[in-house]
């Protein structure tokens, strides 16, 4: 295959512990999750491969070891990324208010300082299947009002557990990686 027509593009997704960042690689990437709660161990990232137009995409999707909790995740986590994916769960206040930390983090580590606006960035909103949305406190609008103050940052809502919307918004996610 002409090397041209290919890509591998590093993706990194932050956001606090426990809002379904590994859940949302899973299902994207091997279709499987799990209820139980393991802190990821080992592995740095997952590679899915996707066609998007004539080019064959690989996306290497970084994941945290739990270094979430401390914010100290290290240069070489942030290095060379092309798009920057943060997660937030809806069912959590804080978790939503922490995204001010990790977007200012990812651009302090990576976006080019001059144009931190210019990176791509997307913002998911996870786990809208809880109690069937009644235990919601983040609404969409607080969400996609977040998204248009950081510059129109694309939002989706999603579902790990159900699969909700989790390939339209990795879909995003390698559109944007692609485009730069
Ligand atoms: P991480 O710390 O951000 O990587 O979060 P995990 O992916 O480990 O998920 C933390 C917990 O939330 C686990 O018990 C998951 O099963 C659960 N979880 C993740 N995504 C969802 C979701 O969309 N819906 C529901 N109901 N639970 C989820
Ligand atoms: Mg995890």
């Amino acid at each position: 295959m002409d090397m041209s027509r290919r890509a591998l593009l590093k993706v990194i997704v932050l956001g606090d512990i426990g809002v379904g960042k590994t859940s949302l690689m899973n299902q994207y990437v091997y279709k499987k999750f799990s209820q139980q709660y393991k802190s990821t161990i080992g592995a740095d990232f997952v590679t899915k491969e996707l066609q998007i137009d004539d080019k064959l995409v690989t996306l290497q999707i970084w994941d945290t070891a739990g270094q979430e909790r401390f914010q100290s995740l290290g240069s070489a986590f942030y290095r060379g990324a092309d798009c920057c994916v943060l997660v937030y769960d809806v069912n959590i206040q804080k978790s939503f208010e922490t995204l001010n930390n990790w977007h200012e983090e990812f651009v302090k580590q990576a976006a080019d300082p001059a144009d931190p606006g210019a990176f791509p960035f997307i913002l998911f909103g996870n786990k809208i299947d809880v109690d069937g949305g009644s235990s919601r406190v983040v609404s969409e609008k607080k969400a996609r009002e977040w998204c248009a103050s950081r510059g129109d940052i694309p939002y989706f809502e999603t579902s790990a557990k159900e699969g909700y919307n989790v390939h339209e918004a990795f879909l995003c996610v390698a559109k944007m990686a692609l485009e730069g």
